[in-house]
């Protein structure tokens, strides 16, 4: 249910299998779209796509050197990118369900699914339609324009701007020589203020508005992962990297974690449990600053690791990960 990145990815990865997979996506077919800013990290969307034998490099739109951050207390620096992308996020997820069976414009209720199919994969992101309601649910409203500049994009590269305690950010993502995605997400909902402001500056022609909340609860906020013939994969069970908003590549990974334990909703809990653990870390360490009970002293362990890990990966985050910018965004 639902062909966003994650339900796309499963399909593709099951159009070969021994199972009879139906997708259903509410959009019109002629409406359907991803609504996100498009960015992501070459290496891993490469062994991602290869695995359904595709060339992630065909979608690649913009290839960044480096990231222009711009803190509210006029502070800037850079953050050297490498691997960080904007690519063609649509157009990739109609190639993983191109010769599938899917049907859009359609949201079955939940009894007419369990009547029809074994399993019922919950790929509807912060949706959630078909698993029970969450308790302790935490999301950012967004909104986003893609702009058409008439003669080139006003900066060449990526740029963000976090909001003052760190309750989101402003984006500019470049889409090639005259297009851009801005937009932003704030807790404090500035978002939409902010994305006009910049709007007004550098002008341009708005082709698309869009928004919806982004789930910022991590997996281990977002039990049930399964629930009678349901079950949660992506953003539907919180893989969103709380600290960045990145939820493609966590939404796909899902997906492989899913297929490895389809059988076995408690080892696919715990798999997904273990894998995300740090996720949860993220989490606090973000909702402290945007509650401001934040303490550098108190959090001082848990920065730490968080730095630690980002560190260890700082490939598969695509950037150069530095403790002055986690400290610089922390201090904020
Ligand atoms: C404004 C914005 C910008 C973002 N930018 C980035 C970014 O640059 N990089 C990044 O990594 N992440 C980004 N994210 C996060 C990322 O887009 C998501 O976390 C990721 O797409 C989640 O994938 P998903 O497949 O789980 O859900 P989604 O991509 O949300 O897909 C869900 C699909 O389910 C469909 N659906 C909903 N309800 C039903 C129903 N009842 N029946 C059938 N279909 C249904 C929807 O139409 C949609 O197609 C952004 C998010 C937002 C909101």
């Amino acid at each position: 249910m639902g062909m966003g990145v994650a339900g796309s990815y499963l399909m593709a990865r099951l159009k070969n299998s021994e199972h009879k997979v139906v997708g259903y996506e509410r959009s019109k077919k002629e409406r359907h779209d991803s609504i996100c800013a498009w960015g992501t990290i070459k290496s891993t969307m490469t062994e991602l796509c290869n695995k359904v034998g595709i060339d992630f490099s065909k979608y690649v739109i913009h290839d960044g050197k480096k990231m222009h951050v711009i803190m509210n207390n006029q502070t800037e620096f850079d953050i050297g990118l490498h691997g960080l992308c904007t690519y063609n996020k649509i157009g990739l997820i109609q190639d993983f369900i191109k010769d599938c069976d899917v049907r859009y414009g359609e949201a079955p209720k939940l009894e007419q699914l369990e009547a029809e199919y074994d399993l019922i994969v919950d790929c509807t992101g912060f949706h959630r339609m078909y698993l029970p309601k969450l308790e302790k649910d935490f999301f950012l409203p967004t909104y986003e324009y893609k702009i058409e500049y008439q003669d080139k994009v006003p900066f060449d590269d990526f740029l963000i701007k976090p909001f003052p305690g760190m309750s989101g950010y402003f984006w500019y993502f470049p889409l090639g020589e005259k297009l851009a995605h801005i937009g932003a997400g704030d807790y404090n909902k500035q978002h939409i203020e902010e994305t006009d402001k910049f709007f007004k500056k550098y002008g341009g022609k708005i082709t698309k508005t869009v928004g919806r909340p982004i789930r910022l609860a991590t997996p281990d906020l977002c039990k049930p992962f399964y629930h009678g013939k349901v079950v949660g994969v992506g953003e539907s069970i919180g893989t969103v990297y709380p600290l960045l908003g990145e939820g493609i590549i966590p939404s796909m990974i899902c997906a492989d974690i899913f297929l490895e334990h389809m059988n076995d909703p408690k080892k696919y809990e715990k798999a997904v449990d273990d894998y995300y653990k740090i996720y949860g870390k993220v989490f606090k360490f973000v909702r402290k600053k945007i509650h401001k009970n934040f303490s550098i002293i108190k959090s001082l362990a848990d920065v730490l690791a968080i730095f630690r890990y980002m560190k260890k990966n700082e490939k598969r985050f695509g950037m150069e990960i530095h403790m002055r910018d986690l400290l610089k965004v922390a201090k904020a």
